[in-house]
């Protein structure tokens, strides 16, 4: 370990007998060189001359190609790194546009480009006008900030969200010529009363999607619509906006970028900045001999518990740090602790640690992130609310507490150590469960080959159809104009049209009711009605909940979280959708336990091999929660409590396969004998697993997706696993499962084996939120089975990878 992150590193070692190491690999990433390249000859002089005043002498080359690529009219996406200076790549091509169309209104340039159509009818014309998109108002907010700095002449940035006061809404509408939106406000401020939006959309030269990696699942499915939806609506008042997209670093970058905009998009991924050495270790917390959970099984010292000690020495050595935490109760904790670790030593070093929270002001933030770059905060506890739009880099070490969830997060995260000519320390703690202790034993899977796309499907019949409705009252739908919308769009259509919510007419299909769709469609949830929080005593309402997931989160007794405070719930009605809690901090967490039954409606794809049957289609799944665990911090199992709620029916997508009976008792080439007995808890155990590992390949959480194993299935008649979509409808995931079926399992095999417990932990084979109490469990057996199914794949040479 050379370097100066490596002694760093090995002075948070020090102390620990060889035995007791807990990293399981340690890797340094090479410095980089930057490469630059030279302004653009298109941009205007006042333009280079406002950003170079922010510090920017010339563009890192990726900026450039990215920039040109805009201006010359193609859609693009520049996926590289944190710090990497992606706002850039679209501040200079937007910026050019819209300076020369409103500083020089003499016709170069920007108005030359203005179609045809905008010039019927066009008084006053702006010229140019630009919309940017981020998933959050804060990163919406910082970047408005950032534009208006530039003092830039002729350049009316404002932002256009949920806070905006009406009069400004009015000043925004009729003035801006660069409004910062939001999904939220772009369905139901902007395309829903589009036409008093129509100045802006009428010369929209540039469609900025900021922090787009971000879109995936079901709200990604949603926005991809919307996007659809804006297109059309832009192209209606004859503009035709280039797209401009930023993402982290991301697995296919161009494909995602058109999966989610329905349109070509061209990737910038050279990341040309500079930047340090940076060593990476990877951390497996121990396990505690003392601690016992569920069924007896090992538990491993908390990832944030071991996170606050790293946070501390790391503080004590000097070094800048920032610590990403899972939950926002574990951030907090995660600084107290290593505060008192510091306490211990010196009181100025305590007081040198801090945490920072969503739902903090933003000169509180600018506040925190000031005084961590420059020192007199050393060490800062965080969740992912850093991880969007927080101007922090260069630091000197980062710990993340767990996985993100992705790898463009893990990156995101880690990206915040490390600048120019200095090197950094970035260690990942392993979380206790299957997937974080496969990527500590398999540190490529981190540091070479991204295997996870990000996954969303606007072809899922429950996303698509309230967008088509809301299309339709947007604008006439037009045969004609069905492709952007995906191949399901006409049926639907027409089952919209027979159950009177549209009106078809030869034209097309009509929304007849004065009163807008809008309202109805929750963009962040799966449809239905959501349900709401209220606190009983206050009668305050805190949030909403998607009810697919209601009697998982917000179940009585469930401790529920909102910006960082705890509440605890009294009461769910599914009657009349609304969830009463209480504030009370309890010191334990609860996860809700549910059962589940599948039935399949619908093979869409099979693939037979050597007595292994793999198919993907649409499935009925029945949900039932039937209690929840209490947990400490610890991992350490307080009691189960049991619950008595309805069962929840849903139809989505599911990923399933099956092992022939011969193939199972060791009669067919290939098969291992496998004592029938055991054959529940092997299955069990590979699903539990496989579930884990399924974020490896596809952008879900584990609660994104459940899972169904059984020795002998009605509907397939064989030993079966099923992992489905947690979403009516799915969102992709079960298909992507089924694409990297075989690589899958085989990291699924791979996490278990990795695991150093004798009979299962949370590590490896359990869940946190299995219905059954984690019973029963084979480790050994799931090993076996998923050795038949991938040596009878083998044999017939399917999977490849
Ligand atoms: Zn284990
Ligand atoms: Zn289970």
């Amino acid at each position: 370990m050379p370097g100066q992150a490596g002694q760093l590193l090995e002075r948070i070692l020090s102390g620990l007998a060889p035995q007791e190491c807990p990293v399981t690999h340690h890797t340094v990433l090479p410095a980089r060189d930057g490469s630059t390249a030279d302004w653009p000859a298109w941009a205007p002089d006042d333009v280079v001359t406002a950003l170079a005043g922010t510090g920017i002498r010339f563009p890192w080359s990726h900026q450039r190609l990215a920039a040109d690529t805009a201006w010359s009219g193609q859609h693009v996406v520049l996926s590289t790194g944190t710090a990497s200076g992606k706002s850039f790549g679209y501040r200079l091509p937007v910026l050019s546009a819209l300076y020369t169309a409103n500083a020089h209104e003499t016709g170069n340039g920007g108005a030359r480009q203005r179609s045809a159509a905008t010039a019927t009818g066009a008084h006053s014309a702006t010229g140019a006008t630009a919309l940017y998109l981020a998933p959050t108002k804060a990163l919406a907010a910082d970047q408005v900030r950032g534009v208006t700095e530039l003092q830039l002449p002729g350049i009316r940035a404002a932002t256009y969200d949920g806070d905006t006061p009406t009069a400004e809404r009015d000043w925004v509408r009729t003035h801006a010529n660069w409004v910062f939106t939001n999904p939220d406000m772009l369905h139901f401020g902007i395309l829903a009363r589009h036409s008093r939006w129509q100045r802006l959309l009428r010369d929209l030269r540039y469609i900025v999607i900021d922090e787009c990696h971000s879109y995936r699942g079901v709200f990604g499915s949603h926005v991809a619509l919307l996007l659809r939806r804006l297109y059309r609506i832009a192209e209606h008042y004859g503009a035709r906006p280039v797209l401009v997209l930023a993402s982290a670093t991301m697995a296919e970058p161009a494909e995602f970028a058109t999966r989610l905009t329905g349109l070509d998009c061209t990737a910038v991924t050279e990341d040309a900045s500079p930047h340090g050495a940076r060593t990476v270790a990877l951390w497996e917390p121990p396990l505690r001999p003392e601690v016992t959970g569920e069924n007896g099984a090992p538990v491993r010292r908390s990832a944030g518990a071991e996170a606050a000690r790293v946070l501390a020495d790391l503080v004590t050595e000097g070094a800048r740090t920032l610590a990403f935490v899972r939950s926002r109760r574990g951030a907090e904790l995660t600084a107290l602790t290593a505060a008192r670790y510091l306490s211990e030593v010196d009181q100025d070093l305590a007081a040198q640690v801090a945490v920072y929270r969503a739902g903090l002001l933003s000169e509180e933030r600018r506040a925190l992130e000031r005084d961590l770059l420059d020192g007199r905060l050393r060490g800062v506890a965080t969740t992912n609310a850093l991880e969007l739009g927080v101007d922090i880099a260069g630091l000197d070490a980062v710990v993340l507490a767990g996985y993100p969830g992705t790898l463009a997060s893990f990156w995101q995260q880690a990206g915040r150590a490390g600048r120019a000519g200095a090197e950094s320390l970035v260690v990942f703690i392993a979380r206790d469960d299957p997937l974080d202790t496969y990527l500590v034993h398999n540190p490529s899977a981190i540091l070479d080959q991204p295997f996870e796309a990000t996954v969303l499907d606007p072809g899922n019949p429950n996303v698509l159809a309230p967008h088509l409705v809301c299309a339709a009252a947007e604008l006439p739908l037009r045969a004609g104009e069905l492709d952007r919308f995906g191949r399901g769009a006409r049926t639907l259509l027409d089952s919209l049209a027979s159950c009177g919510t549209l009106r078809r007419r030869a034209s097309g299909w009509y929304w007849t009711s004065l009163r807008h769709p809008h309202e109805e469609v929750a963009i962040r949830g799966t449809g239905g009605e959501q349900i709401t929080v209220v606190e009983g005593e206050t009668a305050r309402i805190l949030g909403t909940v998607d009810p697919a997931t209601a009697c998982a989160t917000v179940h009585p007794g469930a401790v529920y979280l909102h910006q960082g405070t705890s509440y605890v719930v009294d009461e769910l009605d599914l009657d009349h959708h609304v969830a009463f809690v209480h504030h009370e901090d309890p010191e334990w967490n609860t996860t809700a336990r549910q059962t589940t039954d599948i039935a399949v409606l619908e093979v869409e794809r099979q693939l037979d091999a050597g007595g292994i049957r793999m198919a993907l289609g649409t499935v009925t799944v029945t949900e039932q929660v039937v209690g929840y665990l209490r947990k400490l911090p610890s991992g350490e199992v307080i009691d189960q409590v049991p619950l008595d709620l309805p069962p929840q029916r849903l139809t989505t997508r599911a990923v399933w396969y099956s092992i022939s009976e011969e193939l199972l008792n060791g009669r067919a080439p290939g098969g291992a004998r496998l004592d029938p007995e055991r054959l529940p808890g092997a299955l069990h155990a590979a699903e539990h697993a496989a579930i884990g590992l399924l974020p490896l390949f596809a952008t879900c959480d584990r609660w994104d997706v459940g899972g169904v194993s059984t020795a002998l299935h009605e509907d397939t008649g064989e030993a079966t696993v099923f992992v489905h979509d947690g979403h009516p409808g799915g969102a992709g995931f079960a298909d992507r499962g089924y694409a990297t079926l075989i690589p899958w399992l085989a990291a699924t095999r791979e996490a278990i084996v990795s695991c150093e417990c004798s009979a299962g932990c949370p590590s490896c084979v359990q869940s946190p939120k299995c219905g059954n109490g984690n019973e029963p469990l084979d480790k050994a057996g799931a090993v076996t089975v998923l050795d038949i199914v991938l040596g009878a794949t083998r044999e017939e040479g399917i999977g490849g990878t």
